[in-house]
């Protein structure tokens, strides 16, 4: 902080030229109040628009300016008339492809005429393509002139395009060091220790990066001046969420007894089990029982791969909380899978008299104010229901203990709605998944809840073995399904699509269970979809549990949660269209019995890369945490944590990835700040996350 310059935190946006009072409130929507906040509105990429490109050297996802002739130009008339321009420029041939335009451009566009055009390189039927690219008409003799500096791009938004953007940029960057400075909240011990440019260089380089920087910046390692502000918008929140939870801390809870292995109910439920714990399964439930014991909420996660066997941990943590006299909610976040736990915890709770309630979506009227009485008055001790437990209408008379299984597919939001359920305690909480989080995006993510590992399955189990054959071989593979099956075994088909429509899904598997039927008869061949009713879907899920059935053709409803250990071939139809965490959910359903398991992964060839990489991943590994750091690295941590709808853990600039190596001297940075209560904390916190934190809704 210096004392001849202002800090720009305290500058509003106002003392910037073209802001006025109808502008500053827009920005201050976005979060956006002083100068400061508008320097850390940063790019998220770069354009580098320096130099001219051979159109030979092009690659598909280059964003290059080139400098060609049109060779010519036709209209096509297909699904959509497009305007197709071959150009050149003695390197190699590519075409423009555009799909508005006007008989005037498309005339302007003859042959001969020398075009200067931006745009990002696509692969096309027989050339490279750029799609509606930026273009203008160069003159002959004109001389070559491109831009000076890498052309940085900006999050636009509502009411502040591009242009706009890098105004304001432009001004602020103008009064960072003249009369204005940022002030360094980093400890600064570690900018030396980690060798990290200052703030102010750092925020300068990123909105007006030089050209031989263009590498750097844009590769995947980036640049010093990337991780000095990664690493403080990692820092930033980790102590935001520290905070959090901090709060929630603040709270108070029913304290259990910790003695959970002696209590009656569950020492009756161990004794009438087939098997025996895991230590892995035990250690979960100590580490339970320690949060449950203390008199404020837990919130812990956890982890454990397919199979792992998650359900009796949970039923155990919901016996200690009902021995102390106090209700349990149970959510899954589909149908078929909180059908599955209702029947487990019905077949675990009956013997020792706790009645299990039901609440799903689809129960009505008088069914449903009745169990909502019951629920209200106390006089279930365990509820189990998919995400209509959510809804503001369900009051429980004394809820002790949430448990929420597969939390991936819930946001945080939905974590805090049925929190604020309980009456004169907060709830305990326990989120169970079977995607594996790998380490440090957990650290970053979850940084909020304590995290328990069942990292051991249970014994017997063996890895399944995948191979992946082309669908022009599918009728080998319905031999393959009829031996299983005349064996004694049981096997899925699974069929995907891509369609998100239910109905579409819902007629592919009508198709393929009717080709199958045929195919396989005599052999019994059961199909669920999900646009069956609940109890339809039961019904055929009983069958194929009891045997009855022998083939069952699924979409992928039956991703989470089925448990039918002879059921030991899985084939999965167009495996290519799916991500690797779904994969691998779905091929948890096999490798559950004693005997041999396998997976057959059915593609459509060809084959495109990224799909190759994916299927041959499944074809080498049945390990979770594996799959899912190579899935971090292929699809990014959004869509990994199933958040990218829902905006958490959307950095700025921060990326999961490349600054993985950050997460744990971003814990220690966090530990020091909270420990000397630092100023500097909100300070912060405010500066990138502003007023998105919100403490009150914990
Ligand atoms: P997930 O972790 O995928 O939810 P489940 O809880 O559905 O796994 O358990 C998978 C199967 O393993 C179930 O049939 C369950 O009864 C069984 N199981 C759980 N724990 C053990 C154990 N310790 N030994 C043997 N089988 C177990
Ligand atoms: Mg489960």
């Amino acid at each position: 902080m210096s004392d001849q310059t202002d800090s720009l935190a305290r500058i509003p946006v106002t003392a910037l030229r073209g802001v006025g009072p109808k502008g500053a409130e827009r920005l201050a929507k976005l979060g956006v109040h002083s100068v400061q906040d508008v320097l850390f509105h940063l790019p998220f990429r770069y354009q580098d628009r320096t130099k001219i490109v051979p159109v030979g050297s092009l690659r598909p996802g280059d964003q290059a300016v080139i400098d060609v002739t049109v060779d010519h130009a036709d209209i096509r008339f297909g699904k959509r008339r497009s305007l197709l321009v071959q150009v050149s420029d003695g390197t190699g041939a590519m075409i423009l492809r555009f799909f508005h335009f006007t008989a005037a451009q498309k005339s302007a566009l003859a042959r001969g005429v020398r075009l200067r055009c931006f745009g990002e390189v696509r692969n096309g039927p027989q050339h490279y393509e750029l799609v509606h690219p930026e273009y203008q008409h160069v003159a002959d003799d004109e001389s070559i002139h491109v831009e000076q500096a890498l052309t940085p791009i900006y999050p636009t938004t509502e009411g502040f395009h591009q242009l706009s953007w890098r105004d304001l940029i432009a001004q602020a960057l103008q009064r960072l060091g003249k009369e204005g400075a940022l002030d360094e909240l980093l400890p600064s011990g570690l900018l030396s220790s980690f060798d990290l440019p200052t703030l102010s260089d750092a925020i300068r380089l990123l909105h007006r990066p030089p050209p031989e920087l263009a590498k750097a910046l844009m590769s995947e390692e980036g640049h010093p001046a990337q991780h000095r502000l990664a690493f403080e918008e990692l820092l930033a929140h980790q102590l935001s969420m520290r905070l959090m939870r901090d709060a929630h801390r603040q709270q108070t809870a029913p304290v259990f007894d910790p003695t959970i292995f002696e209590l009656p109910n569950v020492q009756q439920l161990l004794g009438a089990l087939a098997f025996d714990l895991t230590g892995a399964q035990r250690r979960v439930i100590d580490e339970i029982a320690k949060d449950t014991q203390q008199p404020y909420p837990m919130l812990r996660l956890v982890q454990g791969d397919v199979g792992s066997g998650k359900t009796i941990v949970a039923a155990i943590a919901a016996l200690q909380a009902i021995e102390a006299g106090y209700q349990v909610a149970l959510m899954a976040p589909t149908e078929i899978l909180a059908e599955q736990h209702r029947v487990n915890f019905e077949n675990w709770f009956s013997s020792l008299g706790i009645q299990v309630g039901w609440l799903s979506g689809r129960l009505k009227g008088k069914k449903r104010e009745a169990m909502m009485q019951q629920v209200s008055q106390g006089d279930l001790p365990m509820i189990v229901g998919t995400h209509a437990l959510f809804q503001e209408s369900v009051e429980f008379a004394n809820l002790g203990l949430v448990i929420v299984d597969e939390q991936h597919r819930f946001g945080v939001h939905q974590r805090l709605a049925l929190r604020s359920k309980g009456k004169s305690v907060t709830p305990h909480q326990l989120i169970m998944t079977a995607t594996p989080i790998p380490r440090t995006l957990a650290m970053t993510a979850y940084a909020d809840l304590d995290l328990s590992v069942i990292d051991e399955l249970p014994p017997g189990r063996k890895p399944i073995k995948t191979v992946l054959v082309s669908e022009q071989r599918q009728g080998e593979v319905i031999e393959r399904v009829r031996l299983a099956c005349e064996s004694g075994r049981q096997a899925y088909w699974v069929c995907t699509l891509i369609e998100e429509s239910e109905l579409l899904q819902a007629q592919a598997a009508e198709q393929t269970s009717e080709m199958l039927t045929e195919a396989l008869a005599p052999l019994k061949v059961g199909l669920v979809h999900g646009r069956m009713k609940a109890p339809e879907k039961a019904d055929v899920m009983q069958q194929f549990k009891s045997g009855e059935l022998h083939l069952l053709v699924a979409t992928t409803v039956i991703e989470v949660g089925v448990d039918v250990p002879n059921a030991s071939l899985m084939v999965m139809a167009n495996a290519e269209r799916l991500g690797l965490s779904q994969l691998h959910q779905l091929r948890g359903r096999v490798g559950r019995g004693a005997q041999d398991s396998y997976c057959v992964l059915l593609y459509h060839p060809p084959l495109g890369a990224v799909a190759r990489e994916r299927l041959e991943i499944m074809r080498q590994t049945n390990d979770g945490f594996v799959i899912a750091q190579k899935d971090l690295e292929i699809r990014g941590p959004g869509e990994v944590l199933g958040t990218r709808q829902t905006g958490e853990v959307q950095f700025r600039l921060a990326d999961l990835i490349r600054d993985q190596h950050w997460v744990e001297p971003v814990q220690k940075a966090a530990d020091q700040l909270i420990a000397k209560k630092s100023e500097h904390i909100q300070p912060l916190i405010q500066r990138w996350i502003g007023e998105k934190q919100n403490y009150s809704a914990v």
